[in-house]
């Protein structure tokens, strides 16, 4: 029987019967996550780009490359929502449907209130969402914020970053008080670079939980080269 064929690719435009053609899926190169039991800091190659975190675990998709970074761009700078769709898919299918224990909850990465409220749109909170919808779990927006606006990341050196985010966010007593019913969450950024914004957000959860375990998980990470 012939499959309707209803869309294109996101990727090569071709019809599909998929977000991204099977072609298109089988061209990417993803981590090998089950070799690393669902933990990339077990790879040196990952590790090696992350030696100034704290955090023990890690999970991506793949290194930020083709297609996936014009996918990533595309949601971020267009707002394209079937992008999200797509990399949550691949996302869950990927890294979660064989990990042993999901977290309770995911906690995507805070824009600064001044920043959301000027761009309208955090690309790792539309990701968290798809994300939740394939998983039945849950998202918690308001749990962390970001308490100092920190310039654009993109043009500092890493120490600066560190410092810059140090003290970059908090958790309110409300969320406080919220944060104690779990043991397990994830914290959710789209891309991970030098890894120091999600170690900032890292430690604001273990300040109020220290007992908390903490995953992170990322789409793509920027490894060192
Ligand atoms: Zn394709």
């Amino acid at each position: 029987m012939k499959v309707a064929l209803s869309q294109n690719c996101l990727v090569c435009k071709q019809s599909s019967n998929s977000a991204i053609c099977h072609y298109c899926i089988a061209d990417l190169t993803l981590f090998d996550i089950d070799r690393h039991h669902h933990n990339l800091m077990l790879s040196p190659k990952v590790s090696l780009g992350l030696t100034k975190v704290d955090f023990t675990q890690v999970m991506a998709l793949a290194d930020y490359q083709w297609p996936l970074s014009k996918l990533l761009t595309g949601l971020k700078f267009s707002k394209h929502i079937p992008n999200a769709h797509a990399l949550a898919t691949l996302f869950v299918r990927h890294c979660l449907s064989s990990m042993p224990v999901l977290p309770q909850l995911i906690i995507p990465m805070p824009l600064h209130k001044n920043r959301y409220l000027f761009r309208k749109f955090n690309q790792s909170i539309e990701l968290t969402k798809q994300i939740c919808k394939l998983t039945q779990l849950d998202m918690d927006t308001s749990i962390i914020s970001r308490c100092k606006s920190t310039p654009a990341q993109t043009n500092l050196s890493a120490y600066q970053r560190h410092k810059n985010l140090c003290n970059a966010f908090e958790i309110n007593v409300a969320a406080q008080r919220r944060l104690k019913n779990y043991r397990h969450v994830a914290l959710f950024d789209d891309v991970i670079t030098t890894g120091s914004t999600m170690n900032g957000a890292y430690h604001s959860l273990r300040k109020h939980h220290p007992s908390l375990k903490v995953d992170v998980w990322s789409i793509c990470l920027t490894l060192a080269r």
